[in-house]
């Protein structure tokens, strides 16, 4: 966590920085190109205007100048719309007279021209009533005169802004905004677009600009936004994932830490289930042999309790090293069509002493049309073998088994069924695991190493079958061991 908080912080740290310098740098690529504009939108419109004033001072210096030719030289010219010409009194010397409302727009332009201007000559731009004109000394026949023109609006734009801007290659959009700040021409939709900067024209075009707009989503902010989102969401599900870690890391000890628990009871409990029998079958084993025992039917008895628990001995042994072969991987099985009926008969049959002794009542039904079903004899027979002794170990006081054996959808269902303690709902799924046993405190009393339903389950897959349990805590349980009943299942 911590390297992955200081890269964190680091890699903020620098996309500021990032974002401080990318800004910057654009910034002043930005006053460049538009500096670049200005000066060529300049150039352009004082090529065009002088070429207009040449032909006009030609035509000026010429015998029979008349409105007629002057007309036809404002309309061969694009860039001029409108055409007046003033002697030094303000009188108006072309067209004779006023055309429009443009007396509104050049008459007042007259009293921004000082003497000094007359006597200077020369070419200047003025603007009037929000209309730029260009005003220029020439001479006609030795008198000065004024000269003073509005240029046509479409022609700038298609003549000189788009002959200047339109090949520009920028990623932003250049626009030419008038006095007021509207723009007269842009090389792309100035819809959301967000202004970067603008530089007013020195000359041509007073107090007009021209203005650099960023496209929408293209600032260099927005992508190095953009950059910070990704790197945060990266850095999340980085975090997420060592949180994910962390977690697994814990759960896997845990149960490393159970699995160590479990592991220690059941070396505990194999111990104690091998001591028992042994001491029982010692004691009677030294009392007869002291020949102490006179009655024939005590000497019977006796050595019926050797017996069985040098069967229930076995049986444990044959568990735990079953069990041990299993969890090595070296359980094979020897799987053949085998009759269901002598197998449930010959497994009951080994506890019909501790049935007996315990005063169970033992039901058997066995369906009377079962076929032969595969399996290997011994594992099904011990995996019953466990669940009766599971039956018996945990019944209380009613004591009744039920071992029923029927076919149900192509397989075969064997159950054996107590009225015993029971397993709590959340305690059924984990009894199958190996070592586990149901709140080690209530099955302390009896007997039991926590193998024997792992031991079950492992013969029920490799017989690709299973095993279930229904049970009521305090009202019994059922476990049932399916079989397919045909070989290829
Ligand atoms: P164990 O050697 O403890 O009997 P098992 O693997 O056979 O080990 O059983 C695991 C646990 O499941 C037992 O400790 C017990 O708590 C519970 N259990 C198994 N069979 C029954 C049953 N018939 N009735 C109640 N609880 C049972």
């Amino acid at each position: 966590m911590a390297p992955a908080t200081i890269v964190a912080g680091l890699g903020y740290v620098s996309l500021r920085q990032w974002e401080t310098a990318a800004d910057q740098l654009f910034r002043e690529q930005a006053r460049d190109v538009a500096a670049m504009a200005t000066e060529k939108v300049e150039m352009m419109l004082r090529h065009a205007e002088d070429a207009f004033l040449d032909r006009l001072q030609v035509l000026l210096s010429g015998v029979g100048v008349d409105d007629r030719t002057l007309d036809e030289l404002v309309a061969q010219s694009r860039l001029v719309r409108r055409l007046y010409i003033f002697d030094r009194r303000g009188r108006l010397l072309h067209p004779t007279a006023w055309r429009d409302d443009d007396a509104a727009v050049f008459r007042p332009l007259l009293a921004q021209i000082t003497p000094g201007f007359w006597d200077r000559g020369g070419k200047r731009e003025v603007v009037s009533r929000g209309e730029v004109l260009l005003v220029a000394l020439l001479k006609s026949h030795g008198e000065p005169v004024l000269v003073a023109f509005a240029p046509d609006l479409d022609a700038l734009r298609e003549d000189i802004f788009e002959a200047t801007l339109g090949g520009l290659e920028s990623p932003t959009i250049v626009a030419i905004l008038d006095h007021q700040g509207r723009p007269v021409y842009s090389r792309a939709s100035l819809d959301r677009a967000e202004r970067v900067l603008s530089v007013t024209f020195r000359e041509g075009l007073p107090s007009w600009s021209v203005a650099v707009y960023l496209p929408p989503g293209a600032s260099p902010r927005q992508t190095v936004r953009r950059q910070v989102v990704i790197f945060t969401a990266a850095f999340g599900a980085l975090l997420i994932v060592i949180l994910a870690g962390l977690v697994l890391a814990w759960r896997l000890m845990r149960r490393e830490a159970e699995m160590a628990q479990l592991k220690s009871d059941f070396v505990a409990n194999v111990s104690h289930d091998l001591k028992t029998p042994l001491s029982v079958i010692r004691m009677f084993g030294e009392t007869l042999e002291m020949g102490r025992v006179t009655d024939a039917a005590r000497r019977q008895e006796y050595y019926r309790v050797i017996t069985r628990e040098s069967e229930r001995l076995s049986r444990l042994i044959d568990n735990v090293l079953d069990f041990s072969r299993i969890e090595g991987g070296r359980r094979t099985y020897d799987i053949v069509p085998t009759a269901v009926e002598p197998l449930i008969r010959d497994t009951l049959e080994a506890f019909a002493y501790p049935l007996a002794q315990g005063g169970f009542k033992v039901e058997t039904r066995v369906a009377p049309d079962l076929p032969e079903v595969p399996m290997d004899t011994d594992a099904v027979g011990q995996a019953l073998a466990n669940l009766i002794d599971n039956a018996i170990k945990y019944s209380r006081h009613r004591r009744a088994i039920a071992v029923d054996a029927v076919l149900v959808h192509g397989e075969l269902a064997i159950s054996v069924a107590d009225e015993g303690m029971g397993i709590p709902a959340e305690e059924q799924r984990k009894i199958f695991e190996k070592f586990y046993r149901v709140g080690r405190s209530e099955t302390q009393g009896r007997r039991g190493t926590g193998v024997g339903l792992a031991l079950v389950k492992h013969v029920a897959e490799a017989h690709h079958g299973r095993v279930t349990v229904e049970s009521q805590a305090g009202a019994g349980s059922r476990f049932t061991l399916w079989l397919p009943v045909r070989g290829d299942a």
